[in-house]
């Protein structure tokens, strides 16, 4: 349970950070909150040469609107997003998310930046910004790119992002007069999903849902969104909500478990969405 040698390199800047990455190269890993590279460091699954550590780049904590989007920096805390009052406002479904995210010490150390950067399946909020549409904006030694959040999860713990690039910031698109649900399956109050459902009602477009945990990467549930808008009820669409998935087959949760859970806590979520009549989404 501990780590392999390794050097140690605190960042200041952004710059600095992406100067560290560029000297090191695949031989460094970025360490933000520290609440997923260190479990796998110390289960030596990973087993990088250098960390170059960004959780106080104080540059990239923030929460603010950006004309028609709320600009998330990526250092921003799970804690601190669940709380603030313009994400609660305007992107209300991640504001909620972050708050759903283990328990408060994780939400207190955890950025969102590093939950989409580590790509896991079962993290709840690449699936609220896969529903949401947001782009993630990265910067590398070419300047800073935008990623469509739909074409950012590539695999298994696997991303669009370089090993020489750092995700900065989260665009949300606002939507505060839009309904949205969440619902998360654990077995515990503070567990990992077995499956969660995001769902982001429609106006000015169709309701859009995104799914934790039921496949190599973070995906959404297109099926049910093309049921939805060739007009299926709710409860009709979310019966699609596992097709065109592979949910993982576990002791504890078979695949076909997880099938039967997103169909049913898609039919919620939607509910949710649409404040209790079909007509809200
Ligand atoms: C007990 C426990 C329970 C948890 N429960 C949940 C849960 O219920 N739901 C959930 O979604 N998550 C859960 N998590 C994970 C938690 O949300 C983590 O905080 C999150 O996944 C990673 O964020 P981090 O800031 O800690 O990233 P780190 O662990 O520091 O980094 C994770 C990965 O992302 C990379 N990275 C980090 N930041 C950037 C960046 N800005 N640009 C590029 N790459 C970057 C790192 O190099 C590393 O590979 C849990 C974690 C623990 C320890």
């Amino acid at each position: 349970m501990i780590p392999a040698t390794l050097s140690y390199r605190r960042a200041s800047s952004v710059d600095e950070a992406l100067g560290m990455l560029a000297e090191h190269g695949e031989d460094a890993k970025l360490l933000a909150g520290g609440h997923s590279l260190l479990p796998l460091m110390k289960l030596r699954l990973a087993a990088p040469e250098v960390v170059v550590d960004i959780g106080r780049i104080e540059e990239l904590r923030y929460v603010r609107t950006e004309g028609d989007v709320v600009a998330i920096g990526a250092m921003t805390r799970h804690h601190d997003l669940h709380t603030d009052g313009v994400a609660g406002r305007e992107v209300p479904l991640v504001a909620h998310v972050a708050g759903e995210v283990g328990d408060p010490q994780v939400r207190h150390r955890g950025t969102i930046g590093g939950s989409l950067a580590h790509g896991d399946p079962a993290a709840d909020l690449p699936a609220a910004v896969l529903a949401c549409d947001a782009t993630l904006v990265a910067r590398g030694p070419d300047g800073a790119r935008e990623i469509p959040a739909a074409e950012f999860f590539a695999g298994l713990f696997t991303t669009a992002l370089g090993p020489d690039e750092i995700l900065t910031e989260i665009r949300v698109p606002r939507a505060a007069d839009r309904g949205w649900g969440f619902e998360k399956f654990t077995r515990r109050r503070f567990d990992w999903s077995i499956v969660g459902v995001a769902v982001l009602g429609g106006s000015p477009t169709q309701p859009a849902v995104g799914l934790v945990n039921m496949g190599e990467a973070p995906i959404r549930a297109t099926a049910v969104e093309r049921a939805l808008a060739a007009g299926a009820t709710p409860a009709e669409a979310a019966e699609h909500a596992a097709e065109g998935t592979s949910p993982p087959d576990e002791p504890h949760a078979s695949a076909g478990y997880r099938r039967h859970l997103a169909t049913v806590l898609t039919a919620r979520a939607l509910e949710r969405a649409a404040g209790g009549s079909p007509a809200g989404l």
